[in-house]
């Protein structure tokens, strides 16, 4: 058999199918591209890290449970009895359990744009996808919603809130309409919760088919990777069966309980994060040409000029700065850009750069 038929008898054509999800490599380039928090530790912060690493037993596998971040986890986040709290390695790890688990002709329900990975990891599972295209203003099309959810029944719906890349909240009635329209599963998806004033964890109690996801990654603990998903026992036991015994590691484990203990930390990374975003939307809207779409996340979308986003995206590259071209997905995103809030000296050196772009 010649090796291109051993791969193709072997795969399953969803996976064929699929195209690896990309990542630029970001080194040496001012980096605005990954809603990454921007700002790096004190050298006493580290050492206090240090310290709570030096007795992480590396010999032993780690608690499987996580017992001690997940009660952290439930007390920074406020979730009370009766709720209980998974963890994955990433939040992207949740939904890929969460999505392992429905049965194989089940539909996945997001919009169009969301974040991406709702769309891969249902592909690379052979799922049904269903992506609606938001309304002009971004927010929730619930007609069409609503429309798809009583003719596909999906099993599973993710609402990213804010969304990812539009940064904007969608408005909560049409949110508990969809709740309450659907039997499946509805995912409120608060990776950006840190930077938005607004949630669904205090509403866990009101509707049984909702969950609540959250991420460390926005908040300034990429590189830990660990998300955790909220909502009644009697679902987060299901997804416990098919997640992997050990998936949080002890570093993370140990790391992120250090972490989340010092919340002021972060609180005040988040709030200079926050003002910072009001600056860089202003100056954003102040340039000819430029529309910058309101955020309550940590990056900002903007339109370019007509037919100029790969153009610009290039040209901020050749200086030096790495956003994200959302262009290629067409749809709403034709000619956008995605900026993330960096330090001041980061979105001054984008803006200078945007500014020479944009004349040349
Ligand atoms: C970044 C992002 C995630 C992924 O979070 P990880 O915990 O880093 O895997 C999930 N959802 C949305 C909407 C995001 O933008």
């Amino acid at each position: 058999m010649s090796k291109k038929n051993l791969i193709n008898s072997l795969f399953r054509p969803e996976v064929l199918a699929l195209s690896a999800y990309h990542v630029a490599d970001a080194a040496g380039f001012i980096k605005l591209d990954a809603m990454e928090n921007p700002y790096s530790w004190s050298e006493d912060f580290k050492q206090q890290w240090l310290a709570a690493l030096k007795d992480c037993e590396l010999n032993r596998y780690p608690d499987p449970e996580a017992r001690q971040l997940n009660a952290t986890i439930k007390r920074v986040n406020g979730i009370a009895e009766p709720f209980d709290v998974l963890l994955g390695n990433g939040s992207d790890e949740i939904i890929q359990l969460l999505l392992m688990a429905l049965p194989p002709t089940a539909s996945v329900l997001s919009t169009t744009p969301s974040f991406v990975m709702y769309k891969q990891i249902s592909d690379s599972l052979g799922l049904r996808y269903h992506g609606v295209p938001l309304a002009d203003s971004f927010d929730l099309d619930l007609p069409a919603m609503l429309a798809v959810i009583n003719q596909h029944q999906p099993s599973v719906i993710f609402i990213a809130y804010p969304n990812n890349p539009t940064s904007n909240l969608f408005s909560e009635a049409a949110i508990i309409a969809i709740i309450q329209a659907s039997n499946g599963l509805v995912v409120i998806d608060e990776a950006y919760a840190p930077f938005a004033d607004a949630s669904f964890m205090n509403r866990l109690g009101q509707y049984e088919n909702l969950l609540v996801m959250r991420t460390v990654s926005k908040l300034g603990l990429a590189g830990l990777r660990l998300g955790y998903i909220a909502g009644l026992p009697a679902i987060i036991e299901q997804l416990n069966k098919i997640r992997l015994p050990y998936n949080i590691n002890i570093l993370t484990q140990a790391s992120a309980e250090f972490a989340l203990s010092n919340h002021a930390v972060f609180d005040e990374q988040t709030q200079a994060i926050c003002t910072d975003r009001a600056l860089v939307f202003e100056q954003l809207n102040e340039l000819d040409g430029i529309t910058a779409y309101p955020s309550a996340a940590n990056f900002i979308l903007f339109k370019t000029p007509k037919g100029r986003a790969t153009e610009i995206f290039l040209s901020l590259k050749q200086q030096n700065v790495l956003i994200k071209n959302m262009s290629p997905q067409a749809g709403l995103l034709t000619d956008c850009l995605r900026v993330t809030i960096g330090k001041p000296e980061e979105n001054a050196a984008f803006l200078a750069a945007l500014r020479n772009s944009l004349e040349s």
